[in-house]
């Protein structure tokens, strides 16, 4: 059933690998990849899988369910043509040069290309250990898993560049973990996910070999990337690498655009974690907005200086992409025209943002000399106090939103949004009240058709995110044993956009009990 499965394997095939076949941990130089098996598991169960990502893959949902699914993709079996590796590459995390990190615990099986021609890599986050576990145990689990599937799901409906998940499987085992890094470890359920994309390079494959001074093996790198991943840039030259990198700086720029569009907070933008093609990628301590507040990280280990909370995001993937141009410098050896390339992201953002910003407020195009205020007064305003991202920008839509509305009925319609009514005071509501006026007023000066401007709006603004209390309340249902919501989240988020009033609960704003619940507001990178 698993033979649609066509196995490519062109990393493998085209660049150089490490020639020590055992696996023990170890500095990985003048190779780009190891090869590792995925280490066998007591006892797998398919816990979930996506038909969607099946079906790129051209596996039909009855071969999903079959025992030898689960036994691939739990790692306890490769199927002929795989040819399993763990990458090798740096990285810069939280600011500084990490050296060496690579995959420590992913591991591709190998690339698929399917019947239309495209090229999807299979990976495998928890199989155990490789050459690039350096202290720790190469496993997953439960918790992060479910995390990382559902997420890696709903950012694709949702829009947002992303890797897939195919599969969440638990192992049967268990895995030690100190979740707060307080000392207190305990057993947790082991699972693995199997993630699909084209594929998993990121800015560290390319900042090892400029690190290391192998400017050779970095020059095959970026060949091959430019001739697999962007095959319509053209042949490899000096100017296609940078045409390459501006690019690469479009499609950061875009993806960011998108996360903060939707209220997600990736949490560990270290240059390891940001993918080549402008993925998002390696879900890990990520969070979603609840109240607007653009200094909220849900990163347990970068609380104190917070750099990765929501509003620094779009600066954080611009310094992530000076990384990679100096990674890039042995191969152009002048600054100018990689600082020249640089400009494509703040180009390629404003352009994201102002339509983003025009699509969230229903504007036909954004217009800088009026909405530019008009943004950065409503962000002023919903930090006023603690507001609901999500609920906020979706009730902009409501029909009694409209010019000639009462007062009454303005506030009416936002009020679900509020997590502390009772805090509204007078100069709040006068200030919301204000903000809307203005705001009305540049719709009615727009002059978008309603109807059109409610649909472009419920287009941009999610009614269904993962909110974390939802993740969290999944994973402890699935910790019993029950997927059933797992399997419900998946469904919902598959249209994030559409009312599903059978659904409300799934939309509405964190409960109380969460609000300070370790997993629902706070998360460690063992997550
Ligand atoms: P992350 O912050 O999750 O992106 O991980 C940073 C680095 O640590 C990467 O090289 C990971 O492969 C590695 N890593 C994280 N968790 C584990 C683990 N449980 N076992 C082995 N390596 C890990
Ligand atoms: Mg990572």
């Amino acid at each position: 059933m698993l033979e649609p499965l066509s196995f490519e394997n062109r990393f493998t095939r085209e660049l150089p690998g490490d020639p020590e076949a055992t696996n023990f941990r170890r500095q990985v130089e003048n190779a780009c990849y190891s090869r590792v098996n995925p280490t066998p598991v007591a006892a797998p169960v398919l816990v979930a899988y996506a038909e969607e990502v099946a079906a790129l893959l051209g596996l039909s949902p009855a071969s999903c369910e079959t025992a030898a699914f689960t036994s691939v993709f739990s790692g306890n079996q490769l199927l002929p043509g795989m040819d399993p590796f763990a990458m090798c590459y740096g990285g810069h995390q939280f600011g500084n040069w990490a050296g060496q990190l690579g995959d420590g615990r992913a591991i591709v099986l190998g690339e698929v290309v399917t019947q239309r021609g495209e090229r999807w890599a299979l990976q495998l986050k928890g199989a155990g250990p490789t050459p690039y576990s350096r202290g720790a145990d190469g496993l997953a689990v439960l918790r992060s898993s479910v995390r990382e599937f559902l997420c890696s799901e709903a950012m694709h409906h949702l829009g947002v560049p992303t890797t897939r998940a195919l599969s969440l499987i638990t192992t049967g085992e268990s895995v030690m973990r100190d979740m707060f890094y307080d000392g207190n470890a305990g057993p947790e359920p082991g699972a693995i996910v199997c993630r699909v994309a084209p594929s998993f390079t990121r800015f560290g494959n390319f900042e090892i070999l400029a690190a290391r001074g192998d400017t050779d093996l970095l020059r095959r790198l970026v060949r091959y990337t430019i001739e697999t991943d962007f095959p319509g840039l053209g042949t490899p030259s000096t100017g296609t690498i940078l045409t390459w990198l501006r690019e690469v700086c479009r499609r950061t720029a875009v993806m960011v655009a998108h996360w903060m569009r939707v209220g997600f907070v990736h949490g560990v933008m270290n240059t390891d974690n940001m993918s080549i093609l402008g993925l998002t990628i390696d879900y890990g301590p990520y969070g979603w907005l609840e109240n607007f507040d653009p200094g909220w990280t849900p990163n347990t280990t970068d609380a104190e200086n917070r750099r990765y909370r929501f509003g620094a995001q779009p600066q954080i993937a611009l310094w992530n992409l000076v990384k990679l141009a100096n990674a890039l410098y042995p191969l152009i050896n002048a600054v100018e025209p990689l600082q020249e390339a640089l400009e494509a992201y703040h180009v390629a953002f404003d352009e994201a943002w102002q339509q983003t910003v025009a699509d969230k407020l229903g504007l036909r195009r954004f217009d800088p000399a009026t909405d530019r205020e008009l943004i950065d007064d409503l962000h002023a305003i919903l930090q006023m106090t603690e507001t609901d991202m999500t609920i906020f920008y979706r009730r902009l839509s409501d029909p009694r939103v409209t010019v000639d509305a009462s007062d009454e009925h303005l506030l009416d319609a936002l009020a679900d949004a509020y997590y502390l009514p009772e805090s509204l005071t007078p100069e709040i509501e006068a200030a919301t009240l204000t903000w809307m006026r203005q705001y009305l007023a540049r719709i009615a000066q727009d002059g978008e058709d309603d109807e059109v401007r409610r649909a472009t709006m419920n287009r941009a603004n999610p009614k269904y995110v993962l909110r974390n209390y939802l993740a969290q309340m999944a994973i402890d249902k699935a910790a019993t044993g029950d997927a059933t919501l797992i399997h419900e989240l998946l469904d919902v988020l598959r249209h994030p956009y559409d009312e599903q009033p059978h659904r409300e609960k799934y939309a509405v704003k964190r409960p109380e009990w969460a609000r300070h619940r370790p997993g629902c507001s706070m998360l460690s990178c063992s997550s």
